[in-house]
């Protein structure tokens, strides 16, 4: 009898094994309350893990969960900090007193700390990083482990130090283009300083742009469009208002985009209005409800991760498929998927 079943088991795991369906790249949107994690995963199980959250042992728990009890992870190969804002690079420090993570890269950290960088974060990276860490400049790629017969990836950075791919070094952060572009004052935070980043896996194509703002974003996209249109759209700096450039918006054309905000924090009604806005947009995702605004300024429920305040840090997965030419997006906690194809 056990004998059998044991039998049986070694069938059904062989032939499990030879059905397998060939592997996603998979995009993981952590929920750290309004910072920012993303974790995305190759074929071959090569990670990279963009940003960090805020420097709480809640977010290194949250990211720990999802890379190695969700994803099977068993190290981070690539940290991304976009900017040394603290919910960014806050959790790092914690998660890697749990995790292996193996190569760091940033922006460069400033020879002088503007007020909005805590000098304590920076130190603490830097022990973490030994010091090693890889200042990233626009127009620069990350390789990841490639094989013939998978679907090609190529990962390059667009934007860092206020700076788009092309641009010399002191290049002005305002620069007048496009017929109703008005600029902001300029963004003297570290936010301008983000760096923003596209990934393709064949034709799919995402955009992660950190907390750009509003007159870098433009840069992005006038005179000369630097992206091009992508399938999904991490919406820049949680969905704050001073971010998401109705001129960046418009010329990305997402399918889908996905929110990181907290329930008190981002998805603002002007940026929500600004998605709606655009044509192209199919589905909007959010991390939290926002509850600082109103119903009319939140997406359905169904394409909410999180609906309360107090919540259990739910995330939202994306699944490219192994082609590159569709993609489901999931919130498993709610059990609800749906399949977008690749334009
Ligand atoms: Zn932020």
């Amino acid at each position: 009898m056990r004998k059998s079943l044991f039998v049986l088991v070694i069938l059904f795991f062989i032939s499990s094994q030879s059905n397998a369906a060939p592997k996603t790249l998979d995009i993981y949107f952590i929920d750290v309350e309004g910072g920012a994690s993303t974790l995305i995963v190759t074929p071959l199980g090569e990670s990279m893990l963009i940003d960090s959250g805020f420097p709480e042992e809640r977010d290194a728990q949250r990211i720990l969960h999802v890379a190695k009890d969700v994803a099977g992870l068993s190290q981070i190969d690539h940290y991304i900090t976009t900017h040394w804002h603290r919910d960014h690079v806050g959790g790092i420090t914690l998660l890697a007193k749990k995790f292996p993570v193996k190569n760091f890269y940033d922006h460069g950290i400033p020879s002088v700390l503007s007020s909005d960088i805590d000098q304590q974060l920076i130190d603490a990276y830097r022990s973490v990083s030994q010091g090693k860490a890889i200042a990233l400049n626009a127009g620069d790629q990350i390789k990841f482990l490639a094989d013939r017969s998978l679907t090609h990836i190529n990962f390059r950075i667009v934007a860092a130090n206020a700076l788009v791919v092309g641009e010399e070094p002191g290049s002005p952060q305002i620069k007048p283009c496009g017929t109703d572009f008005t600029p902001i004052e300029e963004d003297k935070t570290d936010n301008a300083n983000s760096l923003g980043m596209v990934l393709t896996f064949g034709a799919f194509r995402f955009f992660d742009g950190g907390d750009l703002t509003w007159n870098v974003e433009n840069k992005l996209v006038c005179p000369k469009d630097l992206i091009g249109t992508v399938d999904l759209f991490q919406v820049n700096h949680h969905g704050a208002a001073n971010s998401n450039n109705p001129a960046l918006v418009r010329s990305l054309k997402p399918r889908v985009v996905v929110i990181d905000n907290g329930p008190r924090k981002g998805g603002e009604a002007k940026t929500y209005a600004t998605l709606k806005s655009v044509r192209e947009i199919e589905a909007i995702y959010q991390l939290h409800k926002n509850l600082a605004t109103t119903w009319m300024d939140n997406t359905p429920s169904a394409y909410i991760a999180n609906d309360d305040e107090k919540c259990q840090g739910e995330f939202i997965k994306v699944a490219v498929n192994a082609n590159g030419r569709s993609y489901r997006v999931e919130i498993p906690s709610k059990k609800i998927a749906t399949t977008y194809q690749v334009r």
